[in-house]
């Protein structure tokens, strides 16, 4: 299907290009000069802390300070926006994220343990939604999840073949290494008995007779599902989900979107998320969207990206390449994997429970292991910091970060790392030595706070044990040592809500309101810089976003709420009412032509 959309490009380039090359189609219209006033301004810039106004004029912020010196700066054109009293801010970084995964899942049925905590819930959601698909349609279930569904049972071929006997069926679990199907769509996938298994790792479940049994593991064995869904899937819907996706982030307060590692190594599919977030849009990108296979453009969050190492065809020449809205930033790498499936790489072993012995099927004393080894990693932090390249390093188990502090160390003696800022992400048993180490070659983390609330009693009680629960994620000890750092929910496992994220990282409670570790808990301020200068900071970005400042872009949102002045009970629960990327207001509503600031004279 890809193959004709690149032939279909071709002649439309052919025929178009002479045409638009004079007439190229104008791109959304630039907000007008505008002074926001009478605001609670919270400014993270540490030379005006606070202010009540802020004029903004080309996308970028001019002057900050009390209305009445601001509003003396209007000319007759300036747009006027009463702020109410209402607080505004710089607009959130979410520094590790999944945009291409989230747009993928976006139109799925939600099956997930966050809104289905019985087994039955599960099946029933499913079995209403069916009679909403037309017969032959792949449908598409995501977020099955054993842990949050305490007692959820999962599916087997057979089952989905009741649930759906005329569709093809597939089913995501939460952490995307299990997947379920049924018999159609093993059929439409051309998986038979007779398939091979790309893996060990990555397989086909099959009975005692060798029959599938529906059960998909590891992303190789998915991977011909996911093509048959994807060619079937109408590529309008799928890439207008991008654009959807992308209004959601921005409507929870992101600014800026950072892509940790890119999944899908499809050129078109970079093309469209270049299109969509970058400063003027891309040729191509005009001519797809001509064609309406493109969204339309809108203001819509920056877009920051990490490739991964498979797909360096995707990094561009040069590292000062793209614009301030979209660029790609360097590697992705992964050492380790999820505490969740016993892939954390651990120095003791995993907790012996029903869930890790039963569910996850571990073998007693089971540590996990290495993806790949440290002069692998050290060859690689070498190869891509001396090209330039920034550095992101998935590491979670507390033996993980010791080898990848390690391979830092080994590459830091070839070359100084400092100016790479590369990063740890997750961090999850990160021990505060690790970070000093690290931090000694300017290597900072991102912490995956929100384990804590969703799965702090499964760590307790069946992964990790209660000490190293309350010793995971050290985010004071990171702050305590001067290191910035930031905090990310790693959309889509959990959705990217600053606020959520922050009083996490506050409160340190799970859902159920246990507090793990309150030594490591940290203030609102603290909590503030983690989502806004610092990682900004990190993305190396901190002279032109993180903090409203004279020269910055004016990347802005507007909340309901101070939350300097918000009891920690309803902090997350603080709304953004508007966010406001390079000075245009972006469109919350989902609707393409709702109205944006209106003057207020
Ligand atoms: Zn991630």
């Amino acid at each position: 299907m890809w193959k004709r959309i690149a032939l279909a490009v071709a002649v439309v380039i052919v025929l178009g290009l002479v045409v638009l090359a004079v007439s190229l189609r104008s791109d959304y219209q630039r907000q007008a000069e505008t002074i926001y006033f009478n605001g609670n301004v919270l400014t993270m810039d540490d030379s005006l802390p606070r202010a009540q106004a802020v004029l903004v004029r080309d996308g970028r912020v001019i002057s900050v300070g009390d209305s009445e010196s601001i509003l003396r700066q209007q000319t007759p054109d300036t747009v006027l926006v009463d702020l109410d009293g209402k607080t505004m801010m710089p607009g959130f970084i979410d520094a590790h994220s999944h945009v291409d995964i989230s747009a993928f899942l976006h139109s799925m049925i939600d099956l997930s343990g966050f809104t289905h905590k019985r087994n039955s819930d599960v099946w029933a959601t499913l079995k209403a939604a069916v009679p909403d698909y037309e017969k032959g349609e792949w449908i598409a279930g995501r977020g099955l999840d054993p842990i949050l569904t305490a007692d959820l049972r999962t599916p087997t071929r057979k089952k989905l073949d009741r649930i759906a006997p005329d569709n093809p069926l597939v089913i995501l679990s939460q952490t995307l290494h299990n997947y379920w199907a049924n018999s159609a769509a093993l059929e439409a996938a051309g998986i038979t008995d007779d398939t091979p298994d790309p893996s060990d790792a990555s397989y086909y479940g099959r009975d005692k007779a060798g029959r599938l049994n529906g059960e998909i593991v590891e992303q190789a064995a998915f991977e011909p599902i996911k093509q048959a869904y994807l060619d079937a899937t109408p590529k309008k819907d799928l890439l207008a989900s991008f654009a959807e996706t992308m209004r959601q982030y921005a409507a929870n307060g992101n600014t800026t979107v950072v892509s940790a590692g890119l999944t899908s190594d499809q050129k078109v599919m970079f093309w469209l998320e270049q299109n969509l977030s970058a400063e003027q849009p891309i040729l191509l990108g005009q001519l797809l969207n001509r064609v309406g296979l493109f969204p339309s453009r809108e203001p819509f969050p920056r877009h920051y990206i990490y490739v991964r190492p498979e797909m360096t065809e995707l990094l561009p020449d040069n590292p000062d390449n793209g614009d301030d809205s979209f660029r790609v930033l360097g590697v992705k790498l992964w050492y380790d994997g999820s505490p969740y499936v016993g892939s954390a790489y651990l120095s003791e072993p995993y907790k012996k429970s029903e869930l890790t012995l039963e569910d996850m099927d571990l073998e007693p004393g089971h540590t996990g292991e290495p993806l790949i080894s440290v002069p692998e990693l050290t060859a690689a932090i070498e190869k891509y910091n001396a090209a330039g390249w920034q550095l992101i390093v998935h590491a979670q188990g507390d033996q993980a970060l010791d080898d990848v502090a390690r391979a830092f160390e080994s590459a830091g003696r070839q070359l100084d790392l400092h100016p790479y800022r590369d990063r740890i992400e997750h961090g999850v048993l990160m021990r505060p030595k690790q970070l000093m180490r690290m931090w000694d070659l300017g290597v900072s983390p991102s912490f995956h706070i929100n384990h804590l609330y969703y799965y702090g009693e499964a760590l307790e009680d069946s992964i990790l044990g209660r000490q190293r629960t309350d010793m995971a994620l050290p985010v004071r000890s990171a702050g305590l040592a001067g290191i910035p750092y930031s905090l990310h929910a790693d959309q889509p496992m959990f959705e990217s809500k600053p606020f959520h994220l922050m009083y996490t990282a506050i409160t340190r409670r799970s859902a159920q309101g246990s507090r793990y570790g309150s030594d490591e808990s940290i203030t609102v301020p603290e909590a503030l810089r983690a989502m806004t200068i610092d990682a900004a900071w990190q993305i190396r970005a901190e002279d032109k976003l993180g903090s409203i400042s004279p020269g910055k872009y004016a990347d802005l949102v507007v909340l309901d709420r101070d939350p300097l002045r918000t009891p920690m009970p309803q902090f997350r629960d603080i709304t953004v009412l508007r966010t406001i990327v390079n000075g245009n207001e972006v469109d919350l509503s989902g609707s393409a032509d709702s109205p944006t600031a209106s003057p207020a004279h």
